[in-house]
């Protein structure tokens, strides 16, 4: 298998699964039982962790909370935030392309009666940051943006919004699941007040993730999501999953980069199908992108049946999230695809483990494929007859 799905997870790096192993073994205290040794250490285990993903982010370790990953954090924080400020206002600031995680807790609030502005993006992907200072009014409690989109790699001007959000003294809170630990982001400098990472986006376990909350002259108030003990601050009760909590932290100390040689064999993997393959378009070329993600249209061929036959790459048609569902990308419909283009779309999201005989092989094997497809295909051949758009 070529794994090329690397923005739906990451395998386990060695290191980090080694780091792991005494605490799924003999490490098996409860780190709110300090009274005894084990105790102790699985404590100490947790606050080293801590203090590896601060220094990742530049913050301070008690601004860290644990999480079980980035969809319970964004649901903790839009609704935890929503519950304490909806006496200021109800008015909640979004854009169409965030992850299904942020769409969906804002669809839930609007029930509740919150309103909620969802910021359109251009053609590239991208949002405009003068639409979102006309979109913030007096009853704006919270912004929430994302940093890199899971299925472009487009990059949002995160420091420009967080700058805006300060300005106008609105929260600021940004899902950068898809960029902490690929891009280095030093939050001593950018004034975002809350942010969510997930470890299995960068080589870490899966059902681990954490919350940067600033610690401001004002505190920022978040109602628990989850109503326990007093672990982190009161705000996520439950037993701490030791060894995956060790893992994130030795997934953020061993986060940083074969950034250019990832981000070659993607531009590599780009020059080469659209040389080779006609009528290929690659998605939000014109925006900053994720130097590991490429989403690519293969004009009228269909993703699914694409993937079918390339049944020894994991590649995938965007989110994962949603890959149950039947309807088109909603990323890609903000930018203004047809559904048809929609779903002839493809995304490749590289890594660290890829080696460059992986990609040439795929390129190989994508480009037979599809002109394979389109030999057979009937809409293909009205398409080159100019009876189709
Ligand atoms: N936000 C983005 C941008 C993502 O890509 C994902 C995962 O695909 C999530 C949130 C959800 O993360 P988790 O798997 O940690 O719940």
């Amino acid at each position: 298998m070529i794994y090329l799905d690397n923005n739906a997870t990451t395998r386990l790096s060695e290191e980090v699964l080694e780091t792991m192993l005494p605490y799924l073994r003999d490490e098996y205290g409860n780190a709110s039982s300090i009274q005894h040794k084990l105790g102790r250490n699985a404590k100490q285990a947790i606050e080293k962790a801590r203090y590896q993903v601060a220094q990742l982010l530049q913050v301070q370790d008690n601004e860290i909370i644990f999480t079980s990953g980035s969809t319970e954090a964004i649901n903790m924080v839009i609704k935890g935030i929503y519950e304490r400020y909806r006496i200021k206002g109800k008015h909640i600031i979004t854009c169409q392309t965030e992850h299904k995680a942020v769409l969906n807790t804002c669809e839930y609030l609007e029930r509740q009666g919150a309103d909620i502005t969802y910021l359109p993006v251009g053609d590239n992907g991208q949002i405009n940051p003068n639409e979102l200072s006309l979109a913030i009014r007096p009853d704006t409690i919270l912004v929430t943006l994302m940093a890199a989109n899971n299925e472009t790699g487009v990059l949002f001007p995160i420091e420009q919004i967080a700058h805006i959000c300060q300005e106008k003294d609105v929260l600021f809170f940004c899902d950068a699941t898809q960029y902490v630990g690929k891009a280095s982001l030093d939050l001593s400098l950018c004034p975002i007040d809350i942010l969510c990472l997930s470890a299995h986006k960068f080589h870490g376990p899966k059902g681990i993730g954490a919350l940067y909350v600033r610690r401001k002259s004002k505190p920022i108030q978040i109602s628990p999501l989850l109503h326990g003990g007093k672990q982190e601050h009161g705000l996520r009760g439950g037993t701490y999953p030791v060894a995956n909590i060790v893992g994130l932290g030795k997934a953020a100390a061993s986060a940083s980069g074969e950034n250019e040689r990832i981000r070659s064999l993607r531009d590599f993997f780009e020059q080469s199908i659209l040389r080779d393959i006609e009528e290929v378009h690659i998605h939000a070329t014109t925006s900053p992108r994720l130097y590991n993600t490429s989403n690519v249209l293969f004009r009228h061929v269909r993703s699914a049946e694409l993937m079918t036959k390339l049944s020894h790459v994991a590649i995938s048609s965007g989110s994962a999230c949603v890959s149950g569902d039947r309807d088109p990308s909603h990323v890609l419909k903000a930018m203004g695809l047809s559904d048809e283009d929609a779903f002839c779309s493809l995304r490749f999201s590289f890594s660290k483990y890829n080696t460059q005989e992986e990609i040439e092989q795929v390129i190989n094997d994508v480009k037979e494929t599809v002109l394979k497809i389109r030999s057979q295909s009937p809409i293909w051949q009205m398409y080159k007859a100019g009876l189709l758009e």
